[in-house]
């Protein structure tokens, strides 16, 4: 093959049959660590990982409890279950009003159901497509409870701000850090500035153990409040020891891989900065040390010769890189009867349609891994035309 004909099958979009950016595909999660592998070749030898009670589940709850500066750490099954056990902690119940934005994780919307509470939603930024605090004050009635602030996709709610309000309103405050654990916001770590954070150890989480969630508090009415509800001479809602075990080395690592994913990500959008199709919604700054999970960006298809944004996932995905399109719209997938809408939900109604994400495992890679990326947006959005044409959508 001569030298031209090599560069045009590696300028050529995958999906069109050019060569992939990155032949190997987006790396697995979680990846091999030598400190996991160890626990769990202790455990084996021990015959400690069928145990009920352990060392590892206080120890793991001390550590969380330490690195977050909070008084209180409750292990649980799932995040989706330190959700619920959060709005019981903080008193949540019948026909009581659950403000949270109109672009959130659907469990989340869920949970509040499940308590038959009824959740409002609001709006988020048009920027960060965040939940925007400007919004709660016409979503409060007398039967506000609780916020649900969820910080989504490597951005963050401005919590400085909510959580003004909420104490101005005497409204509790539910901080969900899922996808950001070990974020400093104001030089505080994302989870410690609400009445009660949230934290998730699912399979694919920053921090993982398959499944499973942890409660920060440091409120000790709502901490004896939701183990009155999960501790019936048995464990409700626990976490193993096995899970726990796993999680230790890499709560130790967490400040380290954060780090290296903020250098990822901001090399990244340098080399992206000329594509107006692809805005990321929050970038590091003095105040915000983010955590980046799927990180989220503001797809503008126009930019990309109309190229929508579901073909757009999947010519990436051909070049071997994971990004995704984000949630569906609180407010467009349940029925009416089932919320209030406290504002007109527009920018979550175009969060909707035009969130991109990107998953995490590559921003541990190399430098280069990050520029294979750019290379493939770049091959995408100068192929557009011919994928449009030749490619359904589908
Ligand atoms: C993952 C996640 C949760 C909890 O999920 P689980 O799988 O139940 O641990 C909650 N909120 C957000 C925003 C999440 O991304």
């Amino acid at each position: 093959m001569s030298d031209s004909t090599t560069n045009r099958i590696a300028d050529r979009p995958a999906i069109l049959g050019g060569k992939p950016a990155r032949a190997n595909g987006p790396p697995g999660w979680p990846r091999r660590d030598e400190r996991v592998d160890a626990v769990l070749r202790s455990l084996i030898e021990s015959g400690d990982w069928g145990r009920y009670h352990g060392e590892h589940v206080p120890a793991l709850s001390r550590q969380l409890a330490e690195y977050h500066s909070v008084e209180q750490v409750l292990l649980t099954s799932s995040g989706t279950a330190a959700v619920e056990l959060a709005l019981r902690g903080v008193g949540v119940g019948s026909d009581d009003e659950v403000i949270l934005a109109g672009y959130d994780f659907k469990a989340n919307f869920q949970n509040v159901l499940c308590l038959r509470a009824i959740p409002v939603l609001v709006d988020v930024h048009p920027q960060t497509w965040q939940l925007d605090p400007e919004r709660l004050a016409a979503a409060v009635t007398s039967r506000t409870k609780a916020i649900v602030a969820s910080h989504l996709h490597g951005g963050a709610v401005p919590i400085r701000e909510v959580r003004q309000f909420a104490e101005a309103h005497k409204i509790a405050l539910i901080e969900d850090a899922c996808q950001n654990p070990g974020a400093m916001i104001h030089e505080r770590r994302a989870g410690t500035w609400g009445d009660v954070g949230v934290l998730s150890f699912g399979g694919s989480k920053l921090l993982t153990a398959g499944r499973g969630g942890a409660i920060l508090t440091s409120r000790s009415d709502i901490a004896e409040r939701i183990k009155r509800h999960t501790q019936r001479g048995n464990e409700a809602y626990p976490l193993s020891e096995m899970q726990a075990a796993v999680l230790r080395p890499q709560v130790e690592q967490l400040d380290e891989l954060n780090e290296r994913r903020c250098v990822n990500i901001v090399r990244l959008c340098l080399q992206l900065s000329d594509m107006a199709g692809l805005r990321p919604l929050q970038l590091p700054t003095n105040e915000l040390s983010p955590a980046y999970y799927k990180v989220g960006f503001q797809y503008r298809a126009e930019e990309f010769g109309g190229l929508p944004r579901e073909l757009f996932v999947k010519s990436l995905r051909a070049e071997g890189v994971a990004f995704d399109t984000g949630f569906r719209g609180l407010h467009l997938i349940h029925a009416k009867r089932r919320f209030r809408a406290a504002d007109d939900l527009i920018e979550a109604t175009r969060a909707d349609a035009g969130m991109l994400t990107l998953h995490h495992p590559v921003l541990l890679e190399s430098a280069e891994a990050i520029d294979e990326i750019a290379l493939a947006v770049r091959k995408v959005r100068d192929g557009a035309a011919e994928i449009l044409t030749r490619v359904p959508l589908g």
